[in-house]
């Protein structure tokens, strides 16, 4: 990118902060015409990337975005409207709201993993808000990317929305560049670079990150469902989800029923076609974690029974098709297990004992969590979605998102008559100073 077309969305966005709720909705509405019109796009895409089935695209990628965007059409005009807030007794006369006003220009760094989503759903909220944007997409997917600029080409003017391509030295040299906000979602370690970049220059940043997700399964649970459902988890994207279950804390009584139940699930999908880990890096990563691994091109998925937080599998987020799993007898004992690891991005309980569930809610932090259910959280767009410490830090999606993307400007006006004034000019009598004891009290 030249510095002259970075001071073109500069200038775009400065004029966005004049937007209409009109304007403004008539560039989301030009992506949903786009995302209702290139379905089939996304999911050739997708597949020739790495052989996304079609299904899961529809659900994972399209499905996200296309809600996400009519939402944000159909709600701009509320989330624009100031939010009037009231207004203590000491300040009387004045009036006070909040203006969501634009940050400017936004980067938006995306992964591989869910590609398209991931770079589309943060625009969408970066749109709304009345930003310029730039998303670096993934080098790892080069046909979702290419997608992903033609799109942007299609639907914007290039002083609007445009599409870096490129990998580590691209986000290196776009961000030499004065962002009003950095939103990346990647790994820890890489959003860690990132943060400290942006640090240098104070420019604001949301991390969405990664983290080792853990799901506890207690003895009252619903074996049958909570097998699924874990299964699912692993099943979707080939178990290169964020939000995937990482790892297992098994009830002691209950650990061999459930892990049989997960492996008979996964054996009758052995051999069939589904999605491929991404790199050959991430294979032999994967591989390492295995005493036997050839059984991670056998096998949909490989169950590890371990004892120790020190294996391979439990020292790092495993993001692939291996599912290690761990005993306890009480409550108690998960502690060793789980607040001796960073944050997780989600952490999922499956019980049908509220008590148990509350203390597993209160006891471990996450960025989000389930309980009997996973990873559809992601589905709900009134819900914040981000990470907290290690996992990252910020939130998006629906509403939460458009605050993420603006400035939340305080204003307070004067409106009427002004006791405040007199009593704080000076001189600072005697007098005032009663009326200040006084009204000290009443401080709301
Ligand atoms: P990554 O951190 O390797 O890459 C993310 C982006 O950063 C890419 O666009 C890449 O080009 C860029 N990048 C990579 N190295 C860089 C460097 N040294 N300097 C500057 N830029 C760099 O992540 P990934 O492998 O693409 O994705 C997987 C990770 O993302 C997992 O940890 C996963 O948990 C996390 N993730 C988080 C969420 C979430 O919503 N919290 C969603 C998906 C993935």
């Amino acid at each position: 990118m030249t510095p002259q077309q970075f001071a073109g969305l500069k200038e775009r966005a400065s004029i966005f902060r004049h937007d209409s709720v009109t304007l403004r909705a008539a560039r989301l509405k030009k992506l949903v015409q786009w995302l209702e019109t290139h379905e089939d796009d996304v999911v050739f895409a997708l597949q020739r990337d790495f052989n996304k089935p079609k299904f899961e695209t529809l659900i994972s990628e399209i499905m996200p975005s296309l809600n996400e965007a009519r939402y944000a059409v159909s709600h701009l005009k509320s989330w624009m409207k100031p939010t009037c807030v009231r207004t203590p007794l000491t300040l009387m006369g004045h009036k006070s709201y909040v203006r969501h006003e634009n940050r400017g220009v936004v980067l938006i760094i995306s992964p591989w993993n869910y590609p398209f989503q991931l770079a589309v759903v943060p625009l969408i909220s970066a749109i709304a808000a009345g930003n310029a944007v730039v998303i670096k997409p993934s080098e790892l997917t080069p046909h979702t990317s290419d997608l992903i600029k033609k799109m942007v080409e299609q639907c914007f003017y290039s002083n609007e929305v445009c599409v870096e391509l490129g990998g580590k030295e691209k986000t290196e040299e776009l961000l030499e560049y004065d962002f009003d906000h950095v939103f990346f979602t990647g790994s820890t370690a890489v959003g860690k670079i990132i943060a400290a970049k942006c640090a240098t220059r104070l420019i604001s940043t949301t991390l969405e990150l990664g983290g080792k997700s853990p799901t506890i399964v207690d003895e009252t649970a619903n074996l049958n469902e909570a097998a699924d459902k874990i299964f699912w988890g692993k099943y979707l994207n080939r178990a290169q989800t964020c939000v995937a279950p990482d790892y297992l804390i098994l009830h002691e009584s209950i650990a061999e029923k459930i892990i049989e139940k997960i492996d008979t699930l996964a054996a009758k999908h052995d051999g069939q076609n589904k999605g491929y880990i991404i790199s050959e890096r991430h294979h032999q990563r994967l591989k390492d974690m295995l005493d036997t691994p050839e059984d991670l091109n056998k096998k949909t998925l490989v169950t590890l029974k371990t004892d120790s937080l020190s294996h391979p599998a439990m020292k790092e987020e495993i993001f692939g098709p291996v599912l290690p799993y761990l005993t306890y007898r009480t409550a108690t004992d998960l502690n060793a297990l789980i607040s001796v690891k960073e944050k997780p991005l989600s952490l999922y309980v499956f019980s049908k004992n509220p008590k148990f569930v509350d203390f597993v809610l209160n006891q471990f932090p996450s960025g989000g969590a389930g309980v009997n259910s996973l990873i559809v959280q992601f589905g709900n767009h009134h819900l914040p979605f981000g990470g907290v410490g290690q996992s990252g830090n910020g939130a998006y999606h629906g509403k939460h998102g458009f605050i993420e993307m603006s400035h939340a400007r305080a204003v307070i006006q004067q409106n009427y008559f002004s006791i405040l004034r007199k009593l704080l000019m000076p001189p600072y009598s005697d007098f005032k100073i009663k009326v200040i004891e006084l009204f000290k009290n009443y401080i709301s």
